[in-house]
């Protein structure tokens, strides 16, 4: 319940107004209404800068005083005016203008966008929430998908001894940012999905975050059955079972949902496996506008579905046993899609023949996308390896999948006083520039302008920690005195490291608590003081991730490192901005390659901090010696413990010999030379090329414009391509069995090789198929693969194909394969077959 009569707000004058900024989630990146809410209520405005909860909690009288006031009043009028301006006025995009605009539907089981709305766990949250703001920055027409949780993921408190209390604290929908969607008549819009006994009722949110807008669904519905009205209550929480749920209600009632309100998007984005069955709804919301059968639907939806994978291990994946996914969806698949359960299981199997494969929704995904996409550059590597399963006969290296690496929203990130000084040097809106012009204008940024930034910014990080400190001291039972020495904790002019992440295994949380001595020595340093800040929560089933939390609290208890590390409780967004904000250096241990790309290390580009990192996900990409410091040889080392020993000495060598001297080493102005040249080479250098605007740039022209191409393609007409290309499927289905090579032979003369084969081809046309030659990669090689020509005369069974080609390896090291061939069709994603002469 919300802290005063809603309705009775309702009817003092202005007060539309001021809840219609209060519920755009963009004033979590600009600062224009700032005033509003310091000016309400200053003290619960600085503890959540929540202009949401800000307002919510103003008293009746209060908020007259404030509209009644002529200048508040006229301020109110402005702002409200050049939104509207900014929401009619149809800018163009950036990125451009598409004489066919499209628009794009984003899945997400999470989104980040303000610690107001507390429906996200991590990364993945964080990497959907900024890509909407962004969307919002370049007019792009992007509409998010997602899930209200009424409990969403677990705050994290401490008790005495440091052990992890997980709490989830119910959130009131009429306390969130967030507004019912209702029909034309004024009813709630209600959406249904049909679960085993019982169809459920989902109500649907609105969350505004600038341009966007941000549709969550929700089961909380008195009319639905008790054991489905939960479905949206934990983010992450229950079993195997809830998940499915979660998922059912996220990929089929999400496209239901966009077909309620008349969006009619070309491109899908899956943020992760988990919305995968959304490839199912959208064919079959076609199948029914059409009347066409599954395959052509499915043929032509799918054109315009893209995938992102997010995980780095093959046990990230949400797997179903199979007879889960007979009970939810036999129903749906027999009747809805008119496949049969069999042909729906075997979307989500590696090994369609195998009954006991468990059901993959990222291979489901794969299968019903034209495009996959990894988050870096090496865990495009990886992932290939991952999905190898789905391409079984293809080297690794053509497993068609991609990669866009992540980016965060900088103006969420970046402080006050960084974003002015970007405004200052870059002018503005310099977050849409492109990268060249943005590192060109920070080079010119004097040294003491830079460092006065880190001095400014450190300072307000100490005084956030202390009080911040000081009342988790008080909350777990602390005595006053320890909660008053709380408030003295830190030194603004000490090195501050960060280290603030999930607290799982593969992170190595306590990798720089190997020699407790050695780091207590670094920190307790009187004359080169360094602080350490921790944060970070441990899954409520992970065990080890909470031990690793409590050693760090025990540490933290050590005498001699007193007031020089703190553990902060409940890492969530709001302590984020505040983190990244004030460090110097952020520290990141993951055991490569498990970090599939990483953001936090992003978000204090844009206010100087410098990165010290292993060489992993985004790290890699961006690391030079000149911008921040690297931790291992970029090799895999599994979880080898000693090599876990090295690491952790090498990450004390780079701070005790590099970074603690050259922070310290100052000139006659007591500035450290050094230092600001790296913060200059990572701002200016790193902040433009992992800024969300770029991710989305290239998503943009990478997946969302060919994806919009090649879906209204094969829809053109009555689909008449769809139509042709499963039929070509069909026909490469039956007649893949019966083909064979038949005699081949090779000549080499004159430096050069004439390779000549005779393929069956089991009443496929030569032009159905591709026949090519190809060869490994060598020592000093690229693989090489060339295309061989059919000779004209081919008999209705055999056609025989011929190239001819340098003798720059010996005819040995060339295989002859043979693959399904269509020019509108995307391979070997959508059909992956592949017979090779040997
Ligand atoms: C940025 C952020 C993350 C992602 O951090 P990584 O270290 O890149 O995994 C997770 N949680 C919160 C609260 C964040 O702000």
């Amino acid at each position: 319940m919300s802290s005063r009569d809603d309705a009775a707000a309702r009817g003092v004058p202005g007060y539309a107004h001021l809840a219609e900024l209060a519920l755009d989630l963009s004033c979590t990146w600009h600062q224009e209404t700032d005033w509003i809410w310091r000016a309400l209520d200053r003290r619960l405005w600085e503890l959540t800068h929540n202009p949401w909860a800000v307002l919510q909690a103003a008293s009746l009288e209060r908020l007259r005083t404030f509209l009644s006031n002529a200048e508040n009043a006229q301020q109110l009028q402005a702002l409200i005016e050049a939104r509207h301006r900014q929401a009619t006025h149809h800018a163009a995009s950036p990125l451009g203008s598409d004489s066919d605009p499209f628009t794009i539907a984003y899945f997400s089981m999470e989104f980040m966008l303000s610690e107001a709305l507390p429906i996200y766990s991590g990364g993945l949250g964080n990497v959907a929430g900024d890509q909407l703001k962004a969307a919002s920055d370049f007019h792009l027409p992007v509409v998010g998908i997602g899930l209200l949780y009424q409990r969403g993921y677990f705050r994290q408190t401490l008790d005495a001894q440091g052990r992890q209390q997980a709490l989830y604290p119910y959130n009131d929908p009429g306390q969130l940012p967030i507004s019912p969607v209702r029909t034309a008549d004024g009813e709630w819009l209600r959406i249904e999905v049909s679960l085993p006994g019982y169809a459920i009722w989902l109500q649907v949110w609105e969350a505004r975050v600038g341009n966007t807008k941000l549709y969550l669904l929700d089961s909380n519905d008195i009319a639905n059955y008790p054991a489905y009205r939960g479905i949206t209550s934990e983010l992450y929480g229950g079993d195997e079972e809830m998940r499915l749920r979660q998922e059912m209600l996220l990929g089929i009632g999400g496209w239901q949902l966009l077909e309620r309100l008349g969006i009619t998007p070309q491109v899908c984005h899956l943020n992760e496996g988990h919305a995968a069955l959304v490839v199912l709804e959208r064919a079959r919301a076609r199948m029914e506008r059409t009347g066409e059968p599954f395959e052509v639907a499915f043929a032509i939806t799918r054109a315009g579905n893209l995938f992102t994978t997010h995980t780095a291990v093959e046990a990230g994946f949400d797997r179903f046993s199979p007879n889960l996914i007979v009970r939810y969806l036999e129903a749906y698949a027999e009747q809805r899609l008119g496949i049969g359960i069999e042909a729906l299981l075997a979307l989500g199997r590696s090994n369609p023949q195998d009954a006991g494969e468990r059901f993959n929704m990222a291979y489901l995904a794969c299968r019903g996308c034209h495009a996959v996409n990894a988050v870096s550059l090496l865990h495009e590597q990886v992932s290939r390896e991952i999905f190898r399963p789905l391409f079984a006969r293809w080297p690794t290296s053509e497993v068609p999948i991609g990669h866009v690496t992540n980016g965060v929203h900088m103006p969420t990130w970046a402080s006050p006083a960084a974003e002015a000084l970007w405004t200052h040097f870059c002018g503005q809106p310099h977050w849409l520039a492109g990268e060249g012009e943005l590192s060109s204008a920070m080079a010119k940024v004097p040294a003491a302008r830079l460092w006065q930034l880190r001095k400014t910014s450190s300072a307000q990080l100490v005084s956030y920690a202390r009080e911040l400190l000081a009342r988790q001291v008080a909350v777990s039972g602390g005595s006053a005195e320890l909660t008053e020495r709380a408030r003295h904790v830190l030194d603004p002019h000490a090195l501050t490291l960060g280290f603030a992440r999930r607290f799982a295994t593969y992170k190595r949380p306590n990798l720089l608590l190997h020699d407790p001595e050695r780091l207590a020595r670094l920190l307790a340093d009187p004359v080169r003081p360094v602080q350490l800040l921790v944060a970070g929560k441990a899954h409520p089933a992970d065990r080890e991730g909470q031990a690793m939390i409590q050693q760090w609290v025990a540490f933290s208890r050590r005498d001699d490192v007193r007031g020089r590390v703190i553990f902060l409780a409940d890492y969530d967004m709001r302590l984020t901005q505040e983190l990244v904000r004030g460090v110097d250096v952020w520290i990141n241990t993951p055991r490569r390659p498990w970090e599939a790309c990483g953001t936090s290390g992003m978000k204090i580009l844009v206010n100087g901090g410098l990165n010290l990192s292993e060489l992993d996900g985004w790290w890699v990409e961006a690391y030079r010696p000149e911008v921040g410091w690297a931790l291992g040889d970029e090799q895999e080392h599994g979880d080898d413990p000693g090599w876990d020993v090295t690491q952790a000495l090498a990450l004390y060598d780079l701070l005790e010999q590099a970074i603690v001297p050259t922070f310290f080493e100052r000139d006659e102005q007591g500035i450290p030379q050094a230092w600001v040249e790296r913060m200059r080479a990572s701002m200016s250098s790193l902040t433009p090329r992992f800024s969300v605007s770029r991710t989305l740039r290239d998503y943009y022209q990478r997946y969302y414009r060919p994806a919009a191409e090649a879906y209204r393609q094969r829809a053109a007409g009555a689909g008449e391509l769809g139509r042709e290309i499963a039929a070509w499927h069909h026909a490469i289905e039956q007649a893949w069995p019966a083909l064979r090579f038949g005699a081949s032979h090779v000549d080499t003369h004159a430096g050069g090789h004439r390779f000549q084969t005779w393929l069956h081809l089991g009443g496929l046309t030569p032009e159905d198929v591709r026949v090519e030659l190809y060869a490994d990669a060598g020592a000093d090689q690229p693989s090489a693969c060339h295309e061989m020509h059919a000779v004209p005369g081919a008999t209705p069974d055999a056609c025989e194909f011929v190239v001819e080609i340098e003798a720059n390896r010996p005819a040995e090291a060339y295989t002859i394969r043979v693959r399904p061939w269509h020019a509108a069709v995307a391979l070997p994603l959508e059909e992956p077959r592949v017979l090779w002469q040997r």
